[in-house]
Formats: C-alpha cells, structure tokens, sequence
C-alpha cells in the first residue's frame, strides 16, 4: 500500500434490519433461497459504501456474507452434522450447543468465492477478506470423528487453502484468519495452531493476516476479561513464533485493553493492525483517543507497518455507532499520518 497507515476493519459491521435482526450477534436471517443471496449483495454494497464514506483505506464485505464468522463456513462442508448437536465449552470461556463432526471433513465447492468476486467487481481499492482460522474452527465443533484437536485442524487447514487460493484468484488482496483461540490454548498455539496456519497459506501470493482479539464485546467475553488481571500478556505466548512465521499482518486489540504495548516489540518487522477503536462499548472514540492508542503503538512498530483498525468486528453495535467510530478511525489515523509528515 503506497498510502502511509492504511486503516481497515476487523471485520463485521451490523447488519440491515431487513436481512437479520440488528444488534445482536449471530442473529439468523431473515429472508430465504434466492432473495436472501440478493438481500447479502445489497448488504454488502451498503457495508462497502459506509467504508467508502468514512474514508476507510482497504475495505470488506462488513461480513454481511455470513451468519456467525466460524459456522458458516463449515455449514458448506461435508463431514460435519449440523442436527447433531453437542454441548462444549468455547475457548475455556462459555458453554454452546455445537454441530459434531461424523466423518471425513471436505470442502465440494467453494464457500466465498462468489461473493468475493462480487465484491471485487464494486471497488478498486484493496478488499480483505476474513475466514476462521483452523485452530477457532476446532474448538466451536465437537470431533466425534478424529478424536484429535491437531487432526481435525490440519484438514481444516487444507480446506482452508483450497477456499484461500481462489479467494487470492477471485482479487482478493489480504487473506485475514480469525483465531481468537490463539489467545486462550497457548501448548496447541505452540505445537500446531501456527503450523496448520502456515498450512492455510501455503503458497499463497497475496498478503496474509491473521486476527487475535479477547472477542466481541458480550458478556462471557468482558467477564472473562475481569478475571485477567491489571496486564493482558496472552499476546507474549504466540507472539514469538508468529513473528518466524509467513504471515504477512497480525491484527490485534489494543485500544481501553489491558494489552502492554511494549509486548509489539515481539512481533517487530511484521505489519500490524492496532487496533484503535472498542468494539466492546457504544462511546465513540474521538479522533484524538484513536491517535494516542496509534502514537502509542508507534513506539513498537514501524510507521510503513502500522495498519490502525478496530479492536473487533462490530457486527453487534447499531449502524449509528458503528458508522462514528470508522469515522474516528479514519480521522485518528490522518492526526497520526500529518504528526508523521512534520517530523514528529
Ligand atoms: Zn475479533
């Protein structure tokens, strides 16, 4: 990117009300068949076009391509029974009713490709596309199959590259994983959560990104927040081994966290998107709030690498928050870009 601090999203913004209920997450949706594969594009133009005006550098589909940003793309595969449900704990944190894997899990065709393409064909600036990384897919299933977390997470992986090569053939520019498990299983992180990653990308051209977050802004997430302490250091497991990783961007919270900023230093040489705006709360940032988490962040990480974006997706905010904070980030993102062009 030829602009300095190219500002992004994490990945979703809120829905429309016609296509599923708005400010609560995973809501299902509200049209069928044909008129709901039109209600996503006229979602996603309007997702573009919030971006667009608020001056956001590489844009997405706002996620408005699917339901929840783990399931959705598993519905498509075979090997896993939806109508068979089983109750697990996600990431140590809180209990769900999740589908089981029966047999030998594979992709029969494309998931996002299509929509990808359609997104491609809207805009000629960068686009980002968002898919769950192996480690996050994993643990929101229950394996009745492999028996083996590290097995069930290589052959997502393999999937995963299939859906990623023709995502890059498709146009798209940065490929982001979302492993939020990254932050919770650091012995699997270690021993094969970054290696299947690298898996996920192999030969892959375009840039590669993967986001590592304390989740959206509900309740078993800020709960398990308070039990954290007064420093947040999970970053420090991972860190190490994916700055010797072939990932290209790591994407990060950083903004009202408890994250210390000195932990970028760990990561050094490696783009990264900071990010500068709460999705876990309806206040707005000022311009100037999302420059002193971006100044902060500075101090780590190169200014040619410094990719400002939000903590999380903002999927569960009202399109009216959510459209003041991509505007505060865009602007806290020009303070920073003219502080750099006089020498500060
Ligand atoms: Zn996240």
């Amino acid at each position: 990117m030829k602009i300095l601090l190219p500002t992004s999203t994490a990945g979703s913004l809120p829905k429309p009300s016609w296509l599923a209920e708005p400010e609560k997450l995973w809501s299902p949706w509200k049209l069928q068949d044909d008129q709901l594969i039109e209600g996503k594009q006229d979602a996603l133009l309007l997702a573009l076009q919030e971006q667009q005006h608020a001056g956001i550098d590489i844009v997405s589909d706002g996620e408005q391509t699917r339901q929840h940003f783990v399931t959705t793309f598993i519905e498509h595969l075979n090997g896993v029974d939806f109508e068979k449900r089983e109750t697990v704990r996600i990431r140590n944190r809180y209990d769900a009713s999740v589908p089981t894997v029966v047999g030998a899990v594979s992709r029969q065709k494309p998931v996002f490709v299509e929509d990808a393409k359609f997104l491609r064909q809207q805009t000629n600036q960068p686009i980002k596309w968002a898919l769950p990384g192996p480690m996050t897919m994993i643990d929101t299933l229950y394996d009745g199959h492999y028996k083996s977390r590290e097995k069930l997470a290589w052959e997502f992986a393999k999937i995963l590259n299939q859906e990623a090569r023709e995502l890059e053939a498709a146009g798209v520019d940065i490929i982001q994983f979302d492993e939020p498990a990254f932050n919770v299983f650091f012995d699997e992180v270690n021993d094969w959560g970054i290696a299947t990653l690298e898996k996920a990308i192999e030969g892959l051209k375009c840039e590669t990104a993967v986001h590592i977050c304390y989740g959206y802004g509900i309740k078993a997430n800020t709960d398990w927040k308070k039990t954290l302490g007064s420093e947040w250091r999970q970053y420090e497991e991972a860190f190490p081994k994916l700055q010797q990783s072939n990932i290209d961007l790591i994407s990060l919270e950083c903004h009202n966290s408890r994250v210390p900023m000195d932990l970028l230093e760990l990561i050094r040489g490696k783009k990264v998107m900071v990010g500068a705006i709460d999705v876990a709360t309806n206040t707005i940032e000022t311009a100037e709030e999302v420059a002193g988490t971006l100044r902060a962040a500075l101090q780590f990480v190169d200014a040619d690498k410094l990719y400002p974006c939000t903590n999380c997706g903002m999927a569960p905010l009202s399109r009216q928050v959510a459209s003041g904070k991509l505007n505060a980030l865009s602007a806290g993102a020009e303070l920073i870009r003219k502080e750099l062009a006089n020498g500060h």
